[in-house]
């Protein structure tokens, strides 16, 4: 498995790419923005993308997918319950004082239960509403791995003080959906460094009850 996660854009958002050596087959996860590097990386690995998958339509999490697409011919998975947020991208750039980005319709939604990512590397939506209404984790059981968007971070959980935001909907998603995952499972956040979900289950102060 390549494995390369790296932050992209002022908000430093985790985009990662996740490679199969032997079909040289990839997929994205959150192409924020740096499109130039992110083809860099597929083209140093020689891996084809057949996938863009968006954790959340938070403007630092999708900017480069219609530019990705674009170059690539690889479809766009988000959740449907946030196409809300990119139909307020507008807003989202006002916000945070950056330009508008090219918006990508996604082609499918990334609904609960969806099976995405590679044929050696399956992986599974798991929707965890909260930050937004439509936000997801990927989750690849045969690597222990979960791409965790901004629902759970490593100490913390994602903000819900944005427009969908619900802070009651995000423990309940982050309790019954990913501390119900085992412990030594690899959590890459949207934002900031990895953990586990054993870690977090630990010691994460939000999560006390
Ligand atoms: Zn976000």
């Amino acid at each position: 498995m390549i494995l390369e996660t790296f932050p992209v854009g002022m908000l430093r958002c985790n985009c990662t790419i996740l490679g199969d050596e032997t079909t040289r087959e990839a997929i994205v996860v959150d192409p924020g923005d740096n499109v130039s590097e992110i083809l860099t990386r597929l083209a140093a690995h020689k891996l084809a993308l057949k996938q863009i998958l968006i954790t959340h339509g938070h403007i630092d999490h999708v900017s480069g997918a219609a530019h990705l697409k674009r170059v690539t011919g690889a479809p766009v998975f988000l959740n449907q319950h946030d196409l809300p947020q990119l139909a307020m991208m507008e807003w989202q750039a006002e916000f945070l004082g950056v330009p508008l980005p090219e918006v990508a319709s996604p082609d499918a939604s990334a609904d609960d239960g969806r099976k995405l990512g590679l044929p050696n590397f399956p992986g599974e939506v798991i929707h965890t509403p909260g930050h937004t209404e439509g936000s997801i984790c990927l989750y690849f059981a045969p690597q222990q791995l979960l791409l965790a968007g901004d629902t759970l971070f490593a100490g913390s959980i994602g903000r819900t003080d944005l427009p969908g935001g619900d802070g009651s909907k995000i423990l309940r998603s982050i309790h019954d959906r990913l501390l119900t995952l085992p412990d030594p499972v690899l959590v890459i956040p949207g934002h900031g460094s990895e953990t586990t979900i054993g870690e977090e289950r630990a010691t994460n102060p939000f999560l006390s009850r």
